[in-house]
C-alpha cells in the first residue's frame, strides 16, 4: 500500500523527499508494487514518483553507448543504438506489458539475484552517472563504476555508459523452465581474442547468490586461453557455481543450467559494433 505519493517536479525536490526517513523511489513499479517480499511488506511509505525526472534517452557517440536510467526495457530491446547482447537481456523479460513499463534504473535498485539487465551491464564494465543530495540541499551529479554503486545504491541512477570497441565480443543469457517463467540463471560475458586466446575475459552471472555479480574464478578458468569447446566450458565451470536449492529448483539443476549458459555466451560472443 501506497500510503502518500508524491511527485516532484525537480530532481532537488525528488532527493529532498527521498531524505525524509520512509520514502522510496518508484520509477515503473513493476517489482515495488508487487508482491510483499520486496523488503517493504507490501507497505511503501512515501512512494516519490521520479519516473519524469530521470533521463530515458539511449544514444551512441562513437564506441561509447549511454542509456538514461528511465529508459524502459522495450526501448533498450528496440534501440537500433545497443549491441545486440543487451537488447536480448531486455527482451528476455516475456511479458510485454511489464517491459513497456520496467526501467534500466528500477532494475538496478531491486537489483535482484536474476535481474535481467545486470549481468551484461557488469561484463560490459559499465559506468553510472548518478544524483545524490548535495550539503547545499541541490542534486549533485556523480560517477562511479556500476559495479561500486550497486554495493551501496545511493541516490538515485540516471545514466548508465559503457565502451563497444572494435574487437571486443560480447553476449548475454537466462536460464527458466519456460519462456515466461522466473529465471534460475542469467549471465553475461565479454571478452577480446588475442592470438586465439582470451583476453580481458568479464563473466558475470545472476541466480548464485543474492544479487548478480562478476564470477572471479570463473574468470580465470578462461583467461589467457583458448576457448574449450561448449562441453569443456561446462564441465570446467559447474563445479565453481554455488547454489541452493529453492522453488526454482534444485541446486544441481542451477548449477547444470548456469554452466550450458555460461558456455552458450562464451561460445557465442558477438562484437558490438
Ligand atoms: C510480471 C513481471 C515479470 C518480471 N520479469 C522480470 C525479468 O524477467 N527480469 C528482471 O530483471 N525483473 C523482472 N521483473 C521485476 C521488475 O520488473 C524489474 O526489476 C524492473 O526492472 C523494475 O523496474 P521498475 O522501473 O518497475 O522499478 P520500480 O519497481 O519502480 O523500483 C524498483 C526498485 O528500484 C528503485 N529505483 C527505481 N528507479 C531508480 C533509480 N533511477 N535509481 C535508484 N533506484 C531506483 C526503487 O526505489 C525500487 O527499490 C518482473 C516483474 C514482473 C511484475
Amino acid at each position: 500500500m501506497v500510503n502518500e505519493y508524491l511527485k516532484p517536479k525537480t530532481l532537488d525536490e525528488a532527493l529532498a523527499a527521498l531524505a525524509v526517513p520512509g520514502s522510496v523511489a518508484l520509477a515503473g513499479g513493476t517489482w515495488l508494487l508487487v508482491g510483499e517480499e520486496h523488503g517493504t511488506k507490501g507497505d511503501l511509505g512515501r512512494a516519490v514518483d521520479i519516473g519524469e525526472l530521470v533521463p530515458s534517452d539511449i544514444g551512441r557517440k562513437g564506441t561509447t553507448a549511454r542509456v538514461g536510467a528511465g529508459a524502459t526495457f522495450q526501448a533498450l530491446a528496440d534501440s537500433p543504438a545497443l549491441p545486440a547482447c543487451l537488447r536480448k537481456s531486455a527482451l528476455s523479460m516475456a511479458n510485454r506489458n511489464t517491459r513497456n513499463r520496467a526501467t534500466l534504473g528500477g532494475n538496478l535498485g531491486a537489483d535482484k539475484s536474476c535481474a535481467s539487465l545486470v549481468p551484461i551491464l557488469l561484463a560490459l564494465d559499465a559506468t553510472l552517472e548518478y544524483a545524490v543530495r548535495g550539503a547545499d540541499g541541490k542534486a549533485a551529479t556523480k560517477t562511479a563504476p556500476l559495479a561500486a554503486w550497486l554495493e551501496r545504491k545511493d541516490g538515485l541512477a540516471l545514466t548508465v555508459s559503457f565502451e563497444a570497441p572494435a574487437g571486443l565480443l560480447a553476449a548475454s543469457g537466462r536460464a527458466s523452465r519456460t519462456a515466461c517463467d522466473v529465471a534460475t540463471a542469467t549471465v553475461g560475458a565479454a571478452y577480446r581474442l588475442e592470438g586465439g586466446a582470451v583476453k580481458d575475459l568479464r563473466i558475470a552471472m545472476g541466480g548464485f547468490g543474492p544479487r548478480a555479480r562478476r564470477m572471479p574464478k570463473l574468470e580465470a578458468l578462461f583467461e589467457g586461453k583458448a576457448l574449450p569447446d561448449k562441453a569443456g566450458i561446462e564441465k570446467l565451470a559447474e563445479p565453481l557455481l554455488d547454489a541452493i536449492s529453492d522453488q526454482r529448483g534444485s541446486a544441481a539443476y542451477k548449477k547444470r543450467r548456469g554452466a550450458v549458459i555460461l558456455a552458450d555466451a562464451l561460445a557465442g560472443a558477438e562484437a558490438l559494433s
